[in-house]
């Protein structure tokens, strides 16, 4: 697989504090690549230096064989598109004048939108079950509506790389798993490139064809979900007891979580 974005020696971090501690590896075109770690390890960090919102101390990201930093960011916004953590917009801005935002980078200055523009838009919304929010206030959604809103803006950017953190978290079940396939269907169909943030271990297991595991700021580990997803490498990492089995469906490393109280009480 040809690579699409080259993450070579990254170190990167806010003011004094240095977060990631020389980051190497690739991303190859069409993979769906999981980041994993604990709460503060850098997973955010990572994802706001591949989409150019945080600036690198030092080292080389490569997109598509150039240097990020040179690209013009019109160039870069039709090609990266990236769902943030914190989704919480403080304007009143409606659904509809959000995700048609995703087609700035596509439109010249002071062109308006097309047709073409309008139908890219409301497919993404629909894609997201999110078409009967078009006329609501972006303030005032749940932050799980939120979510699927900004996963939509993302969509109408077309991008070929698809950089999401966390886009979950907000969602029930039903809503997880909605969004979950619809990035794998358009992995598979569109050769969507997808790197995401999961927090479930199992979500990341079940979807993701490779993980990167983070830990204060260093890569731990990095493989396919069995090789990643250990109950050693767990263990070690999060400092809590667990039961690693398979999925009896999918066959994917299935994590149980252990209280440990009741170890406690086994022993
Ligand atoms: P994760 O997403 O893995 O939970 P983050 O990348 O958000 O971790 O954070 C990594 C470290 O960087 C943490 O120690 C956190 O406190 C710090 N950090 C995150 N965002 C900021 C910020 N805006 N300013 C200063 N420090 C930050
Ligand atoms: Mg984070």
């Amino acid at each position: 697989m040809d690579v699409l974005l080259k993450v070579d020696k990254l170190f990167g971090g806010y003011d004094k504090e240095n977060v990631l501690d020389d980051i190497t590896f690739d991303i190859k075109k069409g993979e769906f690549l999981g980041i994993i770690g604990p709460n503060g390890s850098g997973k955010s960090t990572l994802l706001r230096l591949m989409s150019r919102v945080l600036h690198p101390r030092k080292g080389r990201m490569l997109f598509e064989g150039k240097e990020i930093s040179t690209l013009k960011l019109r160039e870069l916004c039709k090609r990266v598109a990236f769902v943030p953590q914190d989704t919480q917009i403080n304007f009143s801005f409606s659904v509809w004048e959000i995700v048609l935002m995703g087609r700035i980078p596509h439109l010249g200055r002071l062109q308006l939108e097309t047709k073409k523009d309008f139908t890219i838009a409301e497919n993404s919304l629909s894609l997201t079950t999110s078409l009967e929010l078009k006329n609501r206030k972006i303030d005032q959604l749940s932050a799980g509506e939120r979510q699927r809103v900004i996963i939509a803006k993302a969509l109408t950017q077309e991008p070929i790389l698809l950089l999401l953190d966390e886009p979950t978290s907000h969602l029930d079940i039903g809503y997880q798993i909605q969004i979950l396939d619809l990035l794998r269907r358009l992995n598979h169909e569109r050769k969507l490139t997808v790197v995401i943030v999961l927090h479930d271990l199992n979500l990341a297991s079940e979807y993701c064809n490779r993980l990167i595991l983070l830990n204060e700021g260093r890569i731990f580990k990095e493989g396919t979900p069995e090789e990643v997803l250990t109950y050693q490498n767990i263990e070690t990492i999060y400092k809590t007891t667990v039961v690693v089995n398979k999925n009896p469906i999918s066959s994917k490393p299935y994590i149980t979580l252990v209280s440990g109280e009741r170890l406690c009480q086994q022993n």
